[in-house]
C-alpha cells in the first residue's frame, strides 16, 4: 500500500461553481512528472488566494491542487539532476495552476522545474520568502540592471506591508537604498520601519487618478500594485529612472500616458516569476540569501499548519496578511 497524504483539492461543477476541499491521495493521484517531493513547507501568495477562492482565473485545469511554490527533500527521481534526499525548491512553472500544486504531502514535478535550495537555508525560510519574496529580488536585479544605485535617489515600493512589499523593503535598505513605503496600512509604521524604511507615504496618494506628469520623486520604485498606483508611480519617476512592475493588487489596469516615456527617458520594466528562466532564478535565491537579513525574514514572517490555508487565502485578497506567511506541511 502507497503512503497517503493529504491534499487540497479545488473542484468545480457542471455550472463552473467552484468548491474547495481536502482529501487523501497517494501518489499514483499526481500528475506526470520525473520527480516526486516529500514537501516540507509552502506558502500562501496573493495567487493562491485567487486560486482557492476562484476570484481570478489562476486554475486552468480542473480538479487542481493549490499552492505555486515549496520547498522539500526528493523522495524519488529519474532526473539525472537529482537524487533522493536533495533538499529543492520549486517556484511557479504552472504548479497549482496547469499542474498539481504545493498542498499536498507529496508532489510529483519535472525536474527541470527545481532549483537547488541555497546552502545554509532551510526549508521555512525558503517558503518566508516564497515566490513573493524571490519575485521582489528579481525587482530589485532588474532595477540594478537599469543602473538604479542608492546614490542616484529614492526607491518607493508598494503594497509595502504584503510579501512582496516586505521583502523588497528589507532588501533594498540592506543594500543601502533610501526606501519609501507605500502601504494602505499606516498602523504597521513601526513594522515597515523596522525592515528598513526610511518614510512612509499613504496608498491613498498614489491610488487616484493622477496628473502624466508629477513632481521627481525616486529614482525606481518596485510595484506589486498596478492600475493608478503604477501609473502615478511612473508620473512622479526622476529623469532616466526606471520602475518594475510585478503585480495587481489593485487591479490589472495601467492608465498611464506616453508621458513619462518620452519626456524622462522613465522605463518600465516587467517581471514574471513564473517562466523566468532557471540561471536568473538561481542567481536570485543566491542574491536573497546573502542581500536579506534572517532577522528581517524572521520578523516579517508567521507560520501556520495546512488546516489553516483555505482560511489564510482568504485573508490574502482581503488585504489582511503581513508579510509573509509560511505553511508548516510536517507539523
Ligand atoms: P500581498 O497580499 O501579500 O500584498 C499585496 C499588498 O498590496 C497588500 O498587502 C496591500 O499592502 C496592497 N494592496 C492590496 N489591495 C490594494 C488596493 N486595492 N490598492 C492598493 N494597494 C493594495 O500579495 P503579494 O505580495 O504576495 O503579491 C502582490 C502582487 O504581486 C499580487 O498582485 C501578486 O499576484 C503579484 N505577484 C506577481 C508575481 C509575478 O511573477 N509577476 C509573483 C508574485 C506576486 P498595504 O496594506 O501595505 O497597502
Amino acid at each position: 500500500m502507497p503512503d497517503t497524504f493529504k491534499a487540497i483539492m479545488v473542484s468545480r461543477d457542471e455550472d463552473k461553481k467552484q468548491s474547495v476541499g481536502v482529501e487523501t491521495l497517494t501518489v499514483d493521484d499526481l500528475m506526470e512528472g520525473d520527480v516526486v517531493v516529500s514537501v516540507e513547507a509552502t506558502t500562501v501568495n496573493y495567487k493562491d488566494g485567487l486560486a482557492i477562492t476562484g476570484k481570478s482565473p489562476v486554475v486552468r485545469h480542473w480538479p487542481m491542487i493549490p499552492g505555486v511554490d515549496f520547498a522539500g527533500t526528493v523522495e524519488s527521481s529519474d532526473h539525472p539532476d537529482w537524487k533522493p534526499g536533495d533538499k529543492v525548491i520549486l517556484n511557479g512553472w504552472g504548479t497549482g495552476e496547469t499542474h498539481y500544486g504545493a498542498y499536498a504531502g507529496k508532489s510529483r514535478v519535472k525536474g527541470d522545474w527545481l532549483i537547488a535550495l541555497p546552502e545554509g537555508m532551510s526549508a521555512h525560510d525558503a517558503m518566508a520568502v516564497g515566490t513573493a519574496g524571490y519575485t521582489a529580488m528579481l525587482c530589485v536585479l532588474a532595477l540594478e540592471r537599469h543602473g538604479i544605485t542608492p546614490e542616484r535617489g529614492p526607491v518607493a515600493v508598494t503594497g509595502s506591508s504584503g510579501g512582496v512589499g516586505s521583502v523588497a523593503i528589507s532588501i533594498l535598505a540592506k543594500l543601502g537604498y533610501h526606501v519609501i513605503a507605500s502601504t494602505g496600512r499606516t498602523s504597521e509604521e513601526n513594522y515597515l520601519k523596522g525592515l528598513g524604511a526610511a518614510e512612509i507615504i499613504d496608498r491613498n496618494e498614489l491610488s487616484e487618478p493622477g496628473r502624466p506628469l508629477g513632481k521627481e520623486r525616486w529614482a525606481a520604485a518596485i510595484d506589486s500594485v498596478g492600475s493608478h498606483t503604477l501609473a502615478n508611480l511612473l508620473a512622479q519617476t526622476q529623469y532616466g529612472g526606471a520602475v518594475a512592475a510585478c503585480g495587481l493588487a489593485q487591479g490589472f489596469d495601467l492608465p498611464t500616458t506616453v508621458m513619462p516615456f518620452i519626456l524622462r527617458g522613465v522605463s518600465l520594466l516587467g517581471i514574471d516569476s513564473v517562466m523566468a528562466p532557471k540561471a536568473l532564478r538561481e542567481e536570485a535565491w543566491a542574491r536573497i540569501k546573502t542581500d536579506l537579513d534572517a532577522s528581517k525574514l524572521a520578523s516579517l514572517s508567521k507560520t501556520i499548519g495546512f488546516d489553516e490555508i483555505i482560511e489564510t487565502a482568504h485573508a490574502i485578497l482581503d488585504g489582511k496578511v503581513r508579510g509573509r506567511v509560511v505553511v508548516d506541511m510536517k507539523g
